[in-house]
């Protein structure tokens, strides 16, 4: 009894130490990715989305809910590697080698894009929306607002990393590659400033640019997936207008700059984004 008990103490102490040290990973990955995109934005002012819209009053809530947040998705993600390290799950995970990543890391992608856009739609109903409109009060989203989403939110959109592990042979340096990327993508996904137009982001093609979810933000109805836009197509969900505003888009942007002093923005009459622009029932 008192070995079992010790063992069981022991554990959770492991798991503290864990989900501390991934705790402490997001916050410093929220914060250094959020900065060097930031850094990009300032330099790039044409490439804003939204040319009325500005989201910057909301940064600091933006901070504040994302650091509460990501306490959820580092909870997530410590129990599918933790599950993982322990020998916990139903599979023993792949070897890793490149044949081995490659595709798993593939195949991570496309389920976690099925597991999203699923979730996101339940979070369009009307009895789970009150979880996501803490999200939408974004209209015009920053690069700090990626996070910025309820707790609830969190667990059903990010409770992924916990469950993978179970359905699939998954060693913990691909799940903890795919969060990484997730939070990459997310960030350049909410930083209201478009980078990524290509033909490959629109039809035919199955991938997406940063228009295509900020296009959600700003109308709400449209563009529930996050890597590919095949639900959205297939279900009919994707925003009539995203293959001709990405087509215009690389005609007409302007080179992109890396280096050198902040770039003013182009005099425009600015609209900031008040509450009441985010729907207050779901968009559905
Ligand atoms: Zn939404
Ligand atoms: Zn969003």
């Amino acid at each position: 009894m008192a070995v079992a008990l010790s063992t069981f103490l022991t554990t959770c102490l492991e798991f503290a130490a864990l989900y501390a040290a991934v705790y402490g990973c997001n916050v410093a990955a929220y914060f250094a990715v959020c900065g060097a995109i930031d850094y990009l934005n300032r330099r790039n002012p044409e490439r804003r989305i939204q040319k009325t819209r500005r989201g910057d009053k909301r940064i600091r809530e933006e901070i504040r809910h994302s650091l509460k947040s990501i306490a959820v998705t580092a909870a997530s993600l410590s129990i599918g590697v933790f599950a993982l390290l322990k020998g916990w799950t139903p599979f023993t995970p792949f070897e890793l080698t490149w044949w081995t990543a490659v595709p798993l890391f593939l195949v991570t992608m496309v389920l976690f894009d099925a597991w999203f856009y699923f979730g996101h739609r339940l979070l369009h109903t009307k009895p789970f929306y009150k979880y996501h409109l803490l999200h939408h009060r974004s209209v015009a989203p920053t690069v700090w607002s990626s996070d910025s989403i309820g707790l609830v939110d969190t667990a059903i959109c990010q409770g992924f990393y916990a469950v993978v592990p179970f359905i699939l042979p998954i060693p913990p340096v691909i799940l903890v590659a795919h969060r990484v990327f997730d939070h990459v993508n997310g960030t350049f996904g909410h930083a209201g400033f478009e980078y990524f137009e290509s033909r490959t982001a629109r039809h035919p093609w199955p991938l997406l640019c940063a228009t295509y979810h900020d296009l959600h933000h700003s109308e709400f109805r449209y563009n529930f997936a996050n890597y590919f836009s095949v639900w959205d197509r297939l279900l009919g969900t994707a925003h009539p207008g995203y293959d001709r505003m990405v087509a215009a888009l690389e005609a007409e942007q302007a080179p992109m700059r890396f280096v050198g002093p902040p770039v003013p923005e182009p005099q425009r009459p600015a609209r900031a984004p008040a509450a009441a622009d985010a729907p207050a029932a779901p968009a559905e």
